[in-house]
């Protein structure tokens, strides 16, 4: 292996890239660094190891129908959901959804967005580098000899001072259960943030006699024929999931901290938080306003719809790094910008933010961590080099203490971002150099078909059939807008329901 930054073409630097896990951010990641390789003059070469715990791509877009054997469900999708974003902006920009696509809804299945990632796979040629059935089990910074504090800080914005990693994982295929190591230049950590639930402590819990789910566990609506129903949240998940079981369910109590009254809307009764048990079983709830309480008594099930914890299993004591994710907390530190670990920005976490169009976030995070190695070899003058290894960590904190850009965040919105999102990714392709007037456009575009499907599934009450997932949209890049093709909502509006 040889490390050089002349301009020689036959002089090419061989980087060893490794990336956990094979949903839409890994798989965004590999495309990138690959993509990096065809550059014309590329002085950097990647070799790209994509490490996936399951047999196939696609994470939580790979349904699996629940087994029979008794296993409680342990992967959140379920079986008829549809997406809450659009096609035209749930899509990476090099990849739109093609096919018919002003025939169909915008709202797609599961089913067509594992395809759709099959495709983009199949069409950039990625599973060449994916090894499945591999889960990655230990995580290392290896000190380099010459790595330390003052030489760092120093350098800290260069590639080459920035330490290997190594990971260690075993193979789930192998009877064996041998385990295999390798050191990379750099690892990104695309392991999802929906796999460990994360439910709020409800006081007298246990005198509830009724059963007790996460929505992880959540798949069918008919195993609810007739039950009452509570769901603890009424975010995405708790409002598509209590619409779903309102249809056949004697009723559904749907609690949100954000509710200050109880309000029915036919079999679905919306409820301020979810306070306590009382020891005959009795749910309190109350609102945060004036305290006002409200109970019920004839609750079967309770669906805890309350997010899920970040997690990463292979980080630990002896991983010679400082890294906290607190249970609970829903905060990651210390990051810079929510994507480089502040010590040692070889080492990414893609996908932190919230409430974001996931895609193609991924793929601008990407392209931000790739500039950084392919700029170090002379490829790309516009990148923004990272900032030193001081300012790093201190950016770093500043974020972790801000509660995030709401303006009254808490620790759990460390990581929000809504309508914030579009800044960021604005900084992310600037940081890419790739940030033009088309970006603008591509940005600004995405933008304006969200703020208007958010408007449409936010105007829905709770229960009430989702006809906002019957919109279709196109998009209009040139004048940063779309076309509404088809709006079932536009309709009920113009006709006065
Ligand atoms: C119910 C539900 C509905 C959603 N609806 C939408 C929607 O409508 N629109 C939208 O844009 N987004 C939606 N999302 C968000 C969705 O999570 C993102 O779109 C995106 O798919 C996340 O991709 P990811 O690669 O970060 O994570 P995942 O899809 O979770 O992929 C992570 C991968 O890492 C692998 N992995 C984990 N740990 C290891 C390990 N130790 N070793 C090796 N491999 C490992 C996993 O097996 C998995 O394949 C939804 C999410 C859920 C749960």
């Amino acid at each position: 292996m040889q490390f050089a930054g002349n301009n020689q073409e036959d002089d090419k630097s061989i980087k060893r890239i490794g990336i956990i896990g094979g949903g839409a951010a890994g798989l965004a990641t590999a495309r990138a660094f690959l993509h990096a390789n065809d550059a014309k003059h590329a002085h950097v070469q990647f070799e790209v190891t994509v490490l996936e715990a399951r047999p196939s791509i696609g994470g939580v877009w790979k349904y699996d129908s629940p087994s029979t054997n008794q296993q409680p469900k342990s992967r959140p999708m379920y079986r008829n959901l549809r997406t809450n974003l659009p096609k035209e902006i749930m899509a990476y920009r090099e990849f739109p959804w093609g096919g018919n696509d002003d025939m169909t809804s915008s709202y797609v299945t599961h089913a067509d967005v594992h395809r759709y990632l099959e495709n983009y796979a199949n069409k950039f040629n990625l599973l060449t580098c994916i090894h499945f059935g591999c889960t990655v089990t230990h995580l290392k910074v290896v000190n380099k000899e010459n790595h330390n504090a003052s030489n760092e800080e120093k350098k800290s914005d260069d590639c080459e001072s920035w330490p290997q990693i190594s990971l260690e994982w075993i193979d789930n295929d192998n009877t064996t259960n041998r385990s295999y190591q390798q050191t990379f230049d750099a690892v990104c950590i695309c392991n999802g943030h929906y796999a460990i639930p994360s439910s709020p402590a409800l006081p007298g819990l246990t005198n509830f006699r009724g059963k007790v789910l996460h929505a992880i566990e959540y798949d069918d609506p008919n195993d609810f024929v007739g039950k009452t129903v509570l769901c603890v949240g009424a975010r995405a998940s708790g409002a598509d999931i209590s619409r779903e079981i309102g249809g056949v369910a004697h009723r559904v109590y749907l609690s949100d901290s954000t509710c200050e009254e109880m309000q029915s809307f036919g079999n679905v009764v919306q409820m301020p938080r979810t306070k306590s048990i009382d020891e005959n079983g009795t749910i309190h709830f109350a609102n945060g306003k004036d305290d006002k309480l409200w109970s019920v008594d004839d609750v079967d099930t309770i669906i805890f719809c309350s997010g899920y914890d970040y997690s990463f299993p292979f980080i630990n004591d002896e991983s010679n790094l400082e890294l906290m994710a607190t249970p609970g907390e829903r905060r990651v530190r210390p990051l810079y910008e929510q994507l480089w670990h502040a010590h040692h920005p070889s080492l990414t976490f893609l996908g932190i933010p919230h409430s974001v169009v996931p895609f193609p976030l991924f793929e601008l995070q990407a392209a931000a961590i790739v500039s950084q190695w392919t700029s170090k070899f002379g490829d790309r003058s516009s990148t923004v080099h990272l900032p030193p290894l001081l300012e790093r960590i201190a950016a770093a904190d500043r974020d972790a203490n801000s509660g995030g850009p709401k303006s009254k965040g808490r620790v759990v919105d460390t990581h929000y971002l809504g309508s914030h999102q579009w800044d960021y990714c604005r900084k992310l392709a600037t940081i890419a150099g790739i940030y033009d007037d088309a970006m603008e456009n591509y940005i600004a575009t995405n933008q304006a078909i969200y703020d208007r499907s958010s408007m449409e599934r936010k105007s829905m009450q709770p229960g009430e059939r989702d006809s906002y997932r019957e919109t279709r949209f196109r998009r209009l890049d040139g004048e940063q807008s779309y076309e509404l093709l088809y709006s079932e909502m536009q309709k009920e509006t113009a006709a006065g329901i």
